[in-house]
């Protein structure tokens, strides 16, 4: 459901984008997400092929996907790190759970390509 909003989002915002641009053929996307949004990569392709059907624009299309990974930053100390585990997101330095996101919620639509 999560992967259908995303994809649902995507779509409709490249649409629009392309007719603004006089693009009737979208080619490809390029989207990035953060790990933190939890888009997994084969649900969203299957999402992909589900949404695009109706839509003439994307019958070519390819949703290429980039997932950038977790970064956080310790508030305290400055350190920069990255953790699998995000039951555990002490900073490795000092111990403590003080941080900011520094990447890993992004969502936007890096470019797309058409005709
Ligand atoms: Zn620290």
């Amino acid at each position: 459901m999560h992967e259908t909003s995303l994809v649902q989002f995507t779509l409709n915002a490249v649409e629009h984008r392309a007719a603004g641009l006089g693009i009737t053929r979208v080619k490809s996307i390029q989207l990035v997400t953060g790990e933190l949004r939890g888009a997994l990569p084969n649900l969203m392709q299957a999402a992909f092929r589900t949404l695009k059907r109706n839509r003439p624009i994307f019958e070519d299309a390819v949703l290429e996907m980039k997932v950038t990974p977790v970064i956080l930053k310790c508030r305290d100390c400055g350190t920069e790190y990255q953790k699998e585990d995000f039951h555990d997101v002490r900073c490795p330095k000092c111990g403590i759970t003080n941080f900011e996101i520094i990447s890993g919620s992004e969502l936007y639509i890096e470019s797309f390509e058409g005709e």
